[in-house]
């Protein structure tokens, strides 16, 4: 008798899933199509979007945030997004105003608003000069230093990183107020996350004997100034350095006692390489571009620490 009713309700079943199923459907919206600069900015909208965004980094892994030009799909893709979240990297000089009117509907947020930039000495990211002057009159027009340009390398500061958070997800509620209590709640976690990594990040290098490191390309700034570390660029000019300047660089590194030359993967090793040979050091590879932000990050403080303790 039991078995029949239940064969009997079936069909009522099947037309109860397929209406719930339907509804769902339609009150889950489309996620908000988000294009980003450069791949840890993905991870942190990602963090505070969670499954009501889909996130692409425009600088694909492995390629250079100073030199990089979007594919013809990548551009295509704009006219399907709702928000690009810049970061003032050095290819958005060249690219930026293409990538506004590949789609005149699309939002486009910095942010960087409301944070205060390190300045960057004139060559190490070529054209920021000239960027810091076209999106900020006052730069140009109020003593702004022409040979100094902002660093755009804000993400390797945790603490940084929860401004730029809290920016993003205002952002994101403005464009989806719908689920405005998941970004909200999402970016708590977020920042409860940023700030553990901070502490951690702070205890290991708190009692270093040996405060500076050296990095070919200087992308370490912000993360310097948050914990009392001094980085030694090798680059010059955005570009290898001469031969006389290697050699009072291998004078340098001698005389504060540096142990370990830090490199990135998109940039030349061969500089850094002939320092750690004349100093009889290693060269020690790390990202700022990782898209695993917290972990990376982590252990690039751990990489500090171990080579300053040697
Ligand atoms: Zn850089």
């Amino acid at each position: 008798m039991k078995a029949k009713l239940a064969y009997r309700l079936r069909p009522l079943l099947a037309c109860l899933i397929v209406v719930v199923f339907t509804g769902v459907a339609f009150a889950e919206s489309e996620p908000l199509r988000v294009f980003v600069s450069v791949l840890p900015q993905k991870t942190i909208v990602e963090k505070i979007g969670g499954a009501h965004t889909d996130v692409r980094s425009m600088v694909r892994p492995g390629y250079s945030p100073h030199t990089y030009d979007p594919t013809p799909r990548q551009i295509a893709a704009l006219s399907k997004t709702d928000l690009y979240v810049r970061s003032g990297v050095p290819f958005e000089h060249a690219w930026m105003a293409r990538i506004r009117s590949a789609n005149p509907d699309m939002q486009i947020l910095d942010p960087r608003s409301g944070m205060d930039q390190r300045l960057m000495k004139h060559g190490a990211h070529g054209d920021d000069g000239e960027e810091a002057g076209r999106d900020d009159n006052v730069d140009r027009h109020h003593g702004g230093t022409s040979s100094e340009g902002r660093d755009p390398h804000i993400w390797t500061s945790p603490l940084l990183v929860v401004q730029m958070a809290a920016n993003i997800r205002d952002k994101l509620t403005e464009l989806d107020p719908a689920h405005a209590q998941d970004y909200a709640r999402n970016y708590d976690a977020f920042a409860a996350e940023l700030e553990a990594l901070d502490r951690d990040i702070r205890l290991l290098v708190r009692d270093l004997p040996n405060r500076s490191f050296m990095v070919f390309h200087p992308a370490w700034g912000y993360f310097a100034d948050t914990y009392g570390l001094i980085q030694v660029p090798i680059e010059k000019e955005g570009k290898e350095p001469g031969a006389r300047a290697l050699a009072a660089l291998i004078e340098q590194a001698k005389r504060q006692d540096v142990k370990a030359i830090f490199v990135q993967p998109q940039f030349s090793a061969q500089s850094a390489e002939q320092v750690a040979r004349a100093i009889g050091g290693r060269v020690v590879h790390i990202d700022p571009l990782s898209a695993d932000y917290a972990d990376n990050l982590r252990a690039v403080a751990q990489q500090i620490a171990e080579a300053a303790q040697e």
